[in-house]
């Protein structure tokens, strides 16, 4: 099982590549390689027999074989196919290579739907029964490697199937009605229903979050007995720090605010994950415990994972403590203020390792804490036990924030301050953009700001020097007469705060960007954002991006060009659909997952999500119930379940 996808026949190191590319690297990915969807059953027909009707399949033998090439780019082939009832002429459409394959005497089985007393071919199979077959698996597959292809290898790599082990034991199979491994993936591979083969993935993903499940008990068991300062109820400092901010928390901000204070009250830490959108407004939550903290008498820290993002932390919550009558820090790499006297800190890592003493710390909020490394986070906790809040700007479905946390109570700021008006999201294919550009250019003259990005992704000297064409070219063309800025990844620190700068004085119209448009970027004069070649971009991606827009009062506007419809995939064509469709990022990260089908999610990847590839978000709720019921029982139980705990919690650990 753990052989390269070399070991198997008909593999070589090119096709191995291409496989790779694809996250399939040995014999059991192969096997664990989901089907996104089976193929429908269609009845058989004899030739004879065959209507005008849905779909159908029929098998004979070729008795001859043509191509005709009616115009360029079209290329047609035609086989005469026979069974003992009568003869019909299959068409395939540009896959003039298959004639060869098609020699006369060959059996073929056949999937498609009779039109025009020919039969329009879907899916086939020479000498056997597979692509055809009644729920026959579809794969995810790329540009490389067809699903066809893949379907073959999964087939080769099912011989195998039999050595895998069970790592759940007998008792809990016995008790859950749950199949044996090795069967379910079988089963997910060729299931004679659609209702087995859903079965077979749900013993996979009751697996998978057991796993992790028993890791999380176990976590969770080391951390019992700790003790954090109780803080009681809210007192004087936060009450005028209330007053002091010039608008009314939202519904959500209330919430968790006041999820917060039943935390702090208690002596077993905080634990809890405050995620929304950039903007959903979690650092006024954030600093608010943190407040709770210095009015107890002990102190609170903020830990970002980069020096820019500490820097804006510290530049929003400095001049609300100074008004407080708060001493605030900030202490970064390169920047050191008076810790000792501070009563609230604010950081990169440099807080733990500089050797501050923070042993009065009462409660720790620790951002986007996925970009930590497993060794700071467990520094920042070491020898003490603050209230810990963790802030992500990454929204995370909550099914997956209680598999991946699942020790982590959830708070979600789902509904920005209603002063903002949701960006209006449009999608337009490439001989449209001049339209958008137009567009684009009614802002710019209303004095608006825009911003336009180009999927030059790598940041190497040859897309750098892309990029700069291109803006160059949107100079003379597109944007000729306005004032073009041109943001990329190989812009020096000071340069990219300069370039910045400038567009937010307004000297500059617009921003030409690649990728690099920074989550901190806050210019609410930018009203409007073209992303060209948009199929290129991930979904969450998209989202992020977007997110530079409809940062002011003024309804914004992001445009998607893509390439013709003829020419994406359907996944890229649902990713486009559902930015259309959608500003919230939790909906929008459903999707991304629902589409991705694994654990791809920005910046969850070193988090274990990326082993779990059967679940699924929407519809495993009752099953994630089970395992955590489950893995209560099994935090001590030996073999082979806890090996594999200790691989996925060996290297990292989850939110600790
Ligand atoms: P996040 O940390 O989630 O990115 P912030 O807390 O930085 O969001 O808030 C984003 C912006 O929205 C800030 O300028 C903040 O002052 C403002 N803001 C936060 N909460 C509210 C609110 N309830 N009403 C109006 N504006 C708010
Ligand atoms: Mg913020």
């Amino acid at each position: 099982m753990q052989q390269p996808s070399e070991s198997l026949p008909g593999v070589g190191p090119a096709l191995s590549k291409k496989l790779a590319k694809l996250g399939l690297r040995t014999v059991r990915d192969l096997l664990q390689h989901r089907p996104h969807r089976y193929e429908a059953a269609v009845p058989e027909r004899k030739i004879a027999d065959l209507l005008a009707e849905g779909e159908t399949a029929i098998a004979g033998e070729v008795r001859r074989v043509s191509v005709r090439r009616p115009r360029r780019n079209l290329a047609i082939v035609q086989a005469r196919v026979a069974d003992d009832t009568g003869e019909v002429t299959a068409v395939w459409f540009n896959q003039a290579w298959l004639a060869d394959k098609l020699q006369p005497g060959t059996r073929v089985r056949l999937r498609g739907q009779l039109k025009r007393n020919e039969f329009a071919v879907r899916s086939y199979d020479l000498n056997g029964v597979s692509a055809t077959a009644d729920f026959a698996p579809v794969y995810p597959a790329s540009e490389e490697v067809t699903p066809k292809r893949l379907r073959g290898l999964v087939e080769r790599a099912l011989a195998f199937a039999p050595d895998e082990h069970d790592p759940l034991p007998a008792s809990l199979k016995a008790s859950a009605g749950l199949p044996l491994r090795a069967d379910a993936l079988v089963a997910l591979h060729r299931p004679r229903s659609l209702h087995e083969g859903e079965d077979a993935r749900k013993r996979l993903a009751f697996d998978e979050l057991l796993v992790l499940q028993v890791g999380l008990a176990r976590a969770r068991a080391g951390r019992e007995g700790a003790v954090a300062p109780p803080l009681g109820d809210p007192g004087e400092l936060t009450a005028r720090y209330r007053e002091l901010l010039p608008f009314e928390l939202t519904p959500d901000q209330e919430q968790a605010i006041s999820e917060i204070d039943r935390d702090l009250a208690r002596e077993a830490p905080m634990q809890r994950l405050l995620q929304g959108d950039v903007g959903s407004g979690k650092t006024v939550v954030a600093l608010y415990a943190l407040l709770r903290a210095v009015e107890a008498g002990l102190r609170g820290a903020l830990m970002a994972p980069t020096e820019t993002l500490a820097e804006q932390h510290f530049l929003t919550i400095e001049p609300l403590c100074a008004e407080l009558g708060v001493p605030a820090a900030l202490l970064t790499g390169s920047v050191k203020s008076d810790v000792e006297s501070a009563r609230l800190v604010v950081g990169t890592h440099a807080l733990i390792q500089e050797g501050v003493d923070l042993r009065d710390l009462a409660v720790a909020v620790v951002d986007e804490q996925h970009r930590f490394g497993v060794e700071q986070r467990r520094a920042l906790v070491e020898d003490r036990s603050p209230h810990v809040l963790h802030m992500t700007a990454t929204p995370i479905p909550r099914t997956l924030a209680l598999t991946l946390y699942g020790d982590l109570s959830v708070t979600e700021i789902a509904k920005p301050p209603a002063t903002r008006k949701p960006i209006v999201t449009s999608w337009v294919t490439a001989e449209r953009s001049s339209a958008a550009y137009t567009r684009l250019r009614k802002h710019l003259d209303a004095g608006r700001q825009a911003y336009v990005v180009c999927p030059l992704i790598e940041e190497s000297e040859s897309s750098k020097r892309a990029a700069e064409v291109e803006a160059e070219r949107l100079r003379r063309a597109e944007l000729k007469g306005y004032r073009v800025g041109l943001l990329h990844g190989r812009l020096r620190t000071a340069e990219r705060r300069e370039l910045m700068a400038s567009f937010k004085a307004r000297e500059l119209d617009v921003l030409v960007a690649t990728t690099v448009i920074e989550v901190g970027v806050d210019v609410p004069n930018a009203t409007i954002m073209i992303v060209q070649e948009a199929d290129r971009f991930g979904l969450a991606q998209l989202h992020q991006l977007r997110g530079r827009v409809g940062r002011g009062a003024e309804q914004s506007y992001c445009l998607l060009i893509s390439r013709p419809h003829e020419e994406l995939t359907d996944t890229a064509k649902e990713r486009l659909q559902a930015l259309v469709d959608s500003t919230d990022g939790f909906e929008l990260a459903e999707k991304d997952l629902e589409l991705r089908g694994e654990g791809q999610l920005l910046g969850t990847r070193q988090s274990g999500l990326s082993d779990l590839r059967f679940v699924h978000w929407r519809a495993d709720r009752p099953l994630l119930e089970r395992a955590r019921a489950a893995a209560e029982t099994l935090v001590d139980y030996e073999g082979p379940l806890a090996d594999e705990v200790e691989r996925v919690f060996g290297e990292r650990e989850l939110a600790a």
